[in-house]
């Protein structure tokens, strides 16, 4: 392995993300990709987005609450949700 830096911007490890622990990502110069301490994820840039993308489909509605559900066939309707609000 070698010498370890972080990358040019700091990415956080999607596998130890979806275990919701939050540890930053090492690059490996050399062979031009990603990695972590602490599992085995390594990966490209790309890889990483990607995942990154998938996580966002857990949290993604988070600021946004259901008015209707719809029919069966239908998607449920969102609104905004504000701080206070309930
Ligand atoms: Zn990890």
């Amino acid at each position: 392995m070698a010498q370890s830096a972080k990358g040019e911007l700091n990415y956080r490890c999607p596998m130890c993300l979806k275990r919701d622990l939050d540890l930053d990502l090492a690059y490996d110069k050399d062979k031009k990709e990603y990695y972590c301490y602490r599992c085995a994820f390594h990966g490209t840039e790309k890889d990483v987005l990607r995942l990154n993308e998938q996580f966002k489909e857990k949290y993604g509605r988070l600021k946004e609450r259901v008015v209707d559900f719809g029919e069966d066939n239908e998607p449920p309707k969102f609104k905004p949700h504000k701080a206070g609000e309930q």
